[in-house]
């Protein structure tokens, strides 16, 4: 009854809790062998029902010399699996008689019998507490009553410390994680980035190899990645333990660990334990990362594998980020030049100059062979503008212009990616749209028999086109927005600026290597009279109209533009005065031989009309449209509707 009674007190007074499960095992061993009658000493083992076999374990046992035994408790498999299956306590059992198959223990130290209960934590077994003692008479039923008291208060320190343990494990590995993340962040090349994911690797699971393998993103791309630990030559059997690894983990979703047992039956010799984790890319396997650990070592477990798998998930995104980076940096400086081309846009080369320099750039960035661009200046129906780049000249351009034409009817919202086919080579079809306005459609091609463009492509493809949308909208605009500083909003022809500004430079070139140069200005007779008469809605009608048979009638590389009120200017390159004054008479025609369709009905106009040519004397432009002033003063003077030249006698009358 004392004994009862200091064993209860030591019960109340019994710390169970530790800083780690280790050391709750060992106090909770420590009491039973302290408050039992327990000669030979306890033990607790710890089930995982995963594996299906003891793990932790802690042992006070002793063999009749009084020797540990410890090392073999693990062993003593029979009476305990059938405590932890079956929960149930075995009272006092006689080893002579073991129901429970081979108890090694048992018969190997000649120990007498023991007490067995289960370890019950929430429902389930995690393990089993006995407690050896020579003699089975000594044991009463309040030591077992005790056993099981003892059961109950280890199975909630054990929980307890499983619970720290995992947070500590998962606190290890965030930090883990954490580095990786961190070390990713700083490594500026593809090579450093693997180089950090192995070495974290090698720290974070204690590994001795590592092997990083990736096909890449592109499954074109076949070039194999390998890294291997500190030891660069780690022989042609743990090449094959890698390879056993990866084929183990090519269906697998996570990270698995293979013991060395296992792997050697693969391999044919010891080579280790190993860890695998697949690279997994958009819900595809694009590699593995594995680990190996040499022979000798722990084999690795499920939350080595774990860790692993969060690493590859972390390596996945920086090798791709790495390579795309490093594989776009050229694309990237080309980028700029698109940049640089939209900037020159702003100052001299033209849309399409403009386009031929992004096909050209687009082409060589994705690569492809030939790249077409157009762009949509008004409606989304017409392509405009349409030129290609790229080396591939012998493709024939028409065949891009027609899948263009075909595309635009369809207008579709994303970058499309075509295989091709014996007849057609790969397409890249990417729509480029600016603030959801389709402005411009890029096709890249690439030859019959080449490989598809692929994520990687149309990954950069969007990337590019997005520059290249705005470049060609700010085009379109600053064409739209010159178009309307440099013409006449009444007449759509060249205003007074640009008549100047296009004239200096006939007239410089004129001047420069002696070429003929005319001029031609008009005027409509009587104007006056049709504002008078009809209004100045007609009179505009009327201004409109001469304009434009005025443009008719000129030739292409001639400067037409409205001088003032309802005066015009013909500049005519390479014309002297005779060709100059058939040109102006042609225009005198045009105008006065039919009549306008007006809101007023049909109304004839006539123009009189004056001509100049350039001669030594004249220094500016300003001189030369002076004297076909001058000869359009001589034209109304002589009573309209007639043409007259500069420094010509007048025609006798
Ligand atoms: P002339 O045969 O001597 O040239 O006689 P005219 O009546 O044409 O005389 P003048 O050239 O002096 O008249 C110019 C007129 O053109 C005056 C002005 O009302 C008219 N005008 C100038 N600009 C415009 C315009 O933009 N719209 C309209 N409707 N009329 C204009
Ligand atoms: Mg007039
Ligand atoms: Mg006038």
């Amino acid at each position: 009854m004392a004994r009862q009674y200091a064993r209860m007190a030591g019960l109340a007074e019994l710390d169970l809790h530790g800083d780690s499960l280790e050391e709750v095992l060992t106090r909770i061993v420590d009491a039973a062998t302290e408050l039992l009658p327990a000669d030979r000493g306890a033990s607790v083992l710890l089930w995982d029902a995963r594996r299906e076999e003891f793990t932790a374990a802690s042992s006070t046992i002793v063999d009749q010399d009084g020797d540990k035994v410890a090392g073999r408790v693990r062993a003593s498999g029979g009476a305990s699996r059938f405590v932890v299956d079956h929960q149930e306590q075995i009272a006092v059992h006689d080893i002579e008689h073991d129901p429970f198959g081979a108890n090694d223990i048992n018969h190997e130290y000649g120990i007498g019998a023991y007490a067995a209960t289960p370890i019950v934590s929430q429902g389930r077994s995690v393990g089993v507490l006995y407690a050896l003692e020579p003699d089975p008479r000594h044991w009463t039923r309040d030591d077992l009553a005790f056993l099981r008291t003892l059961a109950e208060r280890a199975a909630a320190a054990i929980e307890r410390a499983r619970l720290a343990e995992e947070a500590a494990y998962q606190r290890d590995r965030a930090e883990v994680l954490s580095f990786v993340a961190n070390s990713l962040i700083g490594a500026s090349s593809l090579d450093s980035v693997l180089r950090t994911i192995v070495d974290s690797v090698l720290a974070g699971i204690a590994a001795d190899h590592v092997e990083l393998r990736t096909t890449g993103i592109a499954l074109e791309t076949t070039t194999p990645m390998v890294i291997t630990g500190p030891e660069a030559i780690i022989g042609i059997e743990r090449v094959q333990a890698l390879a056993a690894a990866r084929g183990r983990a090519s269906d697998a979703e996570f990270g698995l660990a293979i013991g060395a047992d296992e792997l050697r039956r693969e391999v044919g010799v010891d080579v280790g334990t190993a860890a695998v984790a697949p690279l997994r890319y958009r819900g595809r396997t694009i590699g593995y990362l594995t680990a190996l650990r040499d022979p000798g070592a722990d084999d690795f477990d499920g939350e080595d594998a774990a860790l692993l798998s969060a690493m590859a998930n972390q390596a996945v995104v920086s090798v791709e980020n790495a390579r795309l980076m490093e594989e776009t940096e050229e694309a990237l400086l080309e980028l700029s030049a698109v940049y640089e081309i939209v900037q020159a846009q702003n100052r001299e080369i033209g849309l399409e100059q403009m386009l031929s320099a992004i096909a050209e750039v687009v082409s060589s960035a994705l690569p492809a062979d030939r790249v077409a661009v157009g762009v949509f200046p008004g409606s989304e129906e017409e392509l405009e503008h349409v030129v290609t780049g790229g080396p591939e000249r012998a493709v024939d351009p028409t065949a891009l212009m027609e899948r263009l034409d075909e595309i635009v009817s369809s207008c579709p919202d994303e970058t499309i990616l075509e295989p091709g086919d014996d007849e057609h080579g790969p397409r890249l079809i990417a729509p480029l749209r600016h603030r959801s306005k389709m402005v411009a459609l890029l096709v890249a091609h690439r030859c019959v028999g080449s490989n598809p463009f692929g994520p990687h492509e149309l990954e950069m493809a969007n990337v590019m086109g997005a520059q290249v949308a705005v470049a060609v909208a700010n085009a379109l605009l600053i064409e739209e927005t010159q178009r309307l500083a440099l013409t006449d909003s009444l007449t759509g022809i060249n205003n007074r600026r640009h008549l100047f500004e296009l004239g200096q430079r006939s007239f410089g070139a004129a001047k420069r290597y002696g070429r003929p140069l005319s001029a031609v200005m008009f005027d409509i007779d009587h104007f006056k009279a049709v504002n008078d008469t009809y209004g100045h809605g007609v009179g505009d009608e009327v201004l409109v109209e001469v304009a434009a048979r005025a443009r008719r009638t000129v030739r292409d590389v001639d400067v037409l533009g409205r001088y003032g009120g309802e005066e015009f200017v013909v500049l005519l390159p390479e014309t002297d005065r005779e060709r100059g004054k058939t040109a102006a008479e042609r225009i005198r025609a045009a105008i006065g031989d039919k009549p306008i369709e007006t809101a007023a009905g049909p109304l004839t106009v006539t123009v009189s009309a004056g001509i100049a040519e350039v001669a030594p004397d004249m220094n500016e432009l300003v001189d030369l449209i002076d004297c076909a002033d001058q000869a359009l003063y001589e034209a109304k003077n002589a009573g309209r509707d007639c043409v007259r030249c500069f420094d010509e006698p007048v025609p006798a009358p």
